[in-house]
């Protein structure tokens, strides 16, 4: 049984109906909705299609907004696009979508859809195009726009992203395209929003208090991938509901190099705080033209799942690759075989004296499943928060939340080895532990004679979650 799961991200390469089907039962949990690329309605209809799905195959399938947050990128560009030579200088047009000539005197013209580009950077500046395959140094800046000379070149392209590094962004954490987006999010009932290019932990409050305004709950997913975040990250982590190792604009601003350490400082911080953690990008890239992975994506992933994610992220893997379905099953098998290795420790958890109740009761649970020897444990809880919490603290036998909503039993399909099924809404333990019997019977986990452990709140108490029972498959149900 996989305990990591699997995000992957919708495009062109999983339209195809019978794709998409086989790529959800080679083990895709979570799918991210790019809202970089694409219209609403492809969202809408592939997001349908998605949910028509998973319910025909049995499978829980969440899903994931990912806004594009203050994104810069270049303009249209001419077919075939615009030749940038190392040594050259270029000019680059500040909010210019695009321009009627694309080179000046033999001066290669570049329009940025940003329009403080020239207020932002200072002679020295560096400006990375194209996840920093373009590099330019700004030289100066004139009423137009600004001078840069190229110290790598190459060919720029339409639309390729445009990274700062070390440049305090003045661009705001939401764009009025991201109100747009999230908007169509909560209208489409996703179950995690993700933040892009978050610097500080008001980026987080300030999007919640948007999502509530337009009457969503989803739970936030803060993409660290600015430098600034790292630095802020206890706090960052601390505002988020979950976050996302994003490697691809990480390692633009930072440097590849500085990731990996930096990818288990941002796992270690999300786990202590009980916060999912995504790690994304580039895990499987080869598999966008290969069918198999590289020996070095194979470690990646199981890398990730040794320094505890809870979730991992394909990119360009579904949304474009030639082999989408490969990719996913290859990465729930890396996964598998990750945690079947004696290499997999998880971490120990914070001491309980710190925790609130509900962490003590969650910790206390999965030491009591332990040592009763459950064959599972079931959590109910109607935000999830519960469940989330029991996740974290990474129990052996297999971890059953019980939910009367279906936004919430979508949700835990980002939760490490979480299964959900749902429940109705009634006060009695009674009910509770019946349906957690037949659920967990139902779906052979269990057997008669097996103990199982069941966490909950007092019924119609408001304690939170507060009670720990063991109950043995069979028995009598008495309370
Ligand atoms: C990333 O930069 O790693 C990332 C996940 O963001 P995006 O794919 O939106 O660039």
């Amino acid at each position: 049984m996989r305990r990591a799961k699997i995000v992957a991200t919708l495009g062109p390469a999983l339209d195809e109906r019978e794709t998409l089907r086989a790529a959800i039962e080679a083990g895709i949990d979570v799918v991210r909705l790019n809202f970089s690329h694409g219209d609403h309605d492809t969202h809408a209809r592939r997001l349908e299609t998605v949910r028509e799905l998973s319910v025909k195959l049995g499978r829980n399938v969440g899903s994931l907004a990912d806004l594009q947050g203050p994104k810069i990128r270049l303009g249209v560009l001419p077919d075939g696009g615009v030749p940038v030579p190392a040594g050259a200088e270029v000019y680059l047009v500040p909010g210019a979508e695009e321009l009627d000539d694309y080179s000046s005197d033999g001066t290669p013209v570049l329009p940025v859809v940003y329009e403080s580009l020239a207020s932002d950077v200072a002679p020295g500046s560096l400006i990375l195009i194209d996840d920093g395959s373009l590099r330019l140094l700004v030289s100066r800046k004139d009423a137009g726009g600004v001078w840069a000379r190229v110290i790598a070149g190459g060919v720029a392209k339409s639309k390729k992203g445009v990274n700062l590094p070390g440049v305090a962004v003045s661009a705001p954490s939401l764009t009025d395209k991201d109100v747009a987006d999230m908007k169509v999010a909560v209208d489409l009932g996703c179950d995690w929003m993700a933040l892009s290019f978050v610097r500080r932990p008001s980026d987080v409050i300030d999007a919640r208090a948007r999502v509530e305004a337009l009457g969503g709950e989803a739970p936030l997913v803060a993409k660290l991938e600015r430098p600034e975040c790292i630095e802020d990250l206890q706090a960052i982590v601390a505002a988020s509901d979950a976050v996302m190792v994003a490697r691809g604009d990480l390692g633009v601003e930072i440097g590849p190099e500085r990731v990996p350490a930096i990818q288990k400082e941002i796992i270690a911080e999300a786990n202590a705080a009980a916060r999912p953690v995504i790690t994304a990008t580039e895990m499987l890239e080869s598999m966008i033209s290969s069918p198999r992975a590289t020996r070095a994506e194979a470690s990646d992933v199981a890398n990730a799942v040794f320094d505890g994610t809870d979730a991992l992220m394909l990119s360009g893997e579904t949304a474009a690759g030639r082999y989408p379905v490969e990719a996913v099953r290859t990465m729930a098998r890396i996964i598998e075989v990750a945690e079947a290795s004696p290499q997999l420790v998880h971490p120990s958890p914070p001491s309980p004296d710190e925790l609130p109740v509900s962490r003590v009761v969650a910790r206390a649970a999965c030491q009591v499943a332990a040592d009763v020897h459950a064959a599972a444990l079931v959590v109910y809880s109607i935000t999830g928060s519960s469940i989330e919490l029991v996740s974290k603290y990474r129990p052996h036998m297999p971890l059953l939340g019980l939910t009367p909503r279906e936004t919430t039993r979508r949700r835990t399909a980002l939760m490490w080895g979480t299964e959900a099924a749902l429940v109705p809404m009634k006060g009695q333990s009674t009910h509770l532990t019946s349906s957690a019997e037949r659920v967990l019977v139902d779906g052979n986990w269990v057997e008669r004679g097996d103990r199982i452990v069941i966490v909950s709140g007092t019924p119609g108490g408001q304690g939170g979650t507060n009670r720990i029972m063991v109950h043995r498959v069979g028995d009598p149900v008495t309370q």
